[in-house]
């Protein structure tokens, strides 16, 4: 399973604090991480493995996008900085409609991403 991690500035130390509380099921479900590029550089520090893509600014979004449309990418986890505006916004909805479209679990905040990652412990 590919699970895309994204988190904006303001929410990357959640990030990291949520994978470390999760990093028990990921390692024994086998699961592949990939990511924008920043929140790829920050996750990578703290020990995990992820594939980094373009930062979320630069195209990011819309590679994950693409991922997900294409059935490569499996869940997304991400972590939006609601208080915040973001250039890429147009990329952020492409995102987020293309996980409606094909039926992709989409977690937007620790509660609801904590709940999928059960979900995939449990089957
Ligand atoms: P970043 O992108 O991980 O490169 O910061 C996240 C985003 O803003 O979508």
């Amino acid at each position: 399973m590919i699970i895309a991690i994204i988190a904006h500035d303001g929410k990357k130390a959640e990030m990291v604090q949520f994978l470390n509380e999760q990093a028990d099921i990921l390692h024994k479900n086998e699961i592949e991480l990939i990511s924008t590029g920043t929140t790829g550089e920050k996750v990578k520090k703290a020990g995990f493995k992820v594939t980094a893509l373009l930062s979320g600014p630069l195209g990011g979004d819309a590679q994950i996008a693409a991922k997900v449309a294409d059935g490569t990418c499996h869940m997304v986890i991400f972590f939006r900085d609601p208080l915040e505006k973001h250039p890429h916004e147009p990329d952020i909805s492409m995102l987020m409609r293309l996980c409606d479209v094909h039926d992709v679990p989409l977690a937007t905040n620790p509660s609801s991403a904590a709940l999928l990652i059960k979900g995939i412990y449990s089957n």
